[in-house]
């Protein structure tokens, strides 16, 4: 089944226009394409280094670091730019403005990646300050290339590395915090990298962020008529999760497509949590 057919078994559910709708799948479609164009370049990544960082409990990213040449990054942002200069003309100044500052040479993708992967989005703002670009524009193309990269790596560490022993909420692979989580046919909570899609297990009731796990400090919201799509809202942190419960569902949903499917939650998070 293509991207493209398994976004159709969702639209009904996504509370977005068509022309929206379409931006998402062909970004969807982009970064497929990219994954597998990444992927023999994920042989370069450090494994060893991997393995060692998710042992001692940190993400294996900060093991591998970005393992993309200068050269690579850029196909990324060029091919993520180009749809949304044909898709979102509201956007297309700003991406251009990306495209042209790397194409004389003002701006070094690679090192945006680096401080993005730390966290550092200060430093990735004074970066695209420096060269004269917009600071959204230029993260948001980063971070669109980059994700089929971590996919990859992801899916090359699977048997590599044992995350059995992971117990954060923070992806064991990329590192970043998911709002995306899943209860499987057999009943068992899991946890799903919105950025990497790398899946692992956590107990269930237990706050994604903050770890809190007094159940009457959390909420579980259900969307009602016996839907799979449930919200969670932790009243320690104030941070809420998308919870998907297969027990419940008809169609076989590809979990790849979960991240869209529930976009209806952050819609209703954001007006609970405001
Ligand atoms: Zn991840
Ligand atoms: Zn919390």
């Amino acid at each position: 089944m293509s991207i493209r057919e398994k976004a159709r078994l969702v639209r009904g559910d996504v509370p977005v226009d068509d022309s929206t709708f379409e931006v998402f799948i062909n970004l969807l479609e982009v970064q497929a394409g990219l994954k597998d164009a990444y992927m023999p370049t994920v042989e370069r990544a450090n494994f060893e280094a991997a393995r060692e960082a998710v042992e001692t409990g940190r993400p294996a990213a900060s093991g591998t670091g970005v393992w993309l040449r200068e050269d690579e990054i850029a196909y990324g942002v060029r091919s993520i730019a180009s749809l949304i200069l044909e898709g979102v003309p509201s956007e297309s100044h700003h991406v251009a403005g990306v495209l042209e500052a790397v194409e004389q040479g003002r701006l070094e993708l690679k090192g945006v990646a680096e401080l993005m992967l730390k966290g550092d989005m200060r430093g990735a703002e004074r970066v695209a300050e420096k060269a004269g670009v917009d600071p959204t524009a230029l993260s948001s193309l980063v971070a669109w290339a980059l994700q089929p990269a971590f996919t990859s790596l992801s899916v090359r560490l699977r048997n590599y590395i044992d995350l059995s022993g992971w117990s954060s909420g923070r992806c064991p692979i990329c590192g970043s915090y998911t709002s995306l989580s899943y209860i499987d046919k057999k009943g068992v909570f899991h946890l799903k990298c919105q950025f990497c899609g790398t899946e692992w297990d956590y107990p269930a009731g237990k706050c994604l962020f903050c770890g809190n796990d007094e159940q009457e400090l959390i909420s579980l919201v259900d969307l009602g008529e016996g839907k799979p799509l449930n919200l969670g809202v932790c009243h320690v942190c104030g941070n809420y999760w998308k919870l998907v419960d297969e027990r419940l569902m008809e169609l076989d949903i590809p979990r790849e497509i979960y991240d869209l499917w529930t976009i209806v939650l952050d819609a209703i998070a954001r007006r609970l949590l405001k």
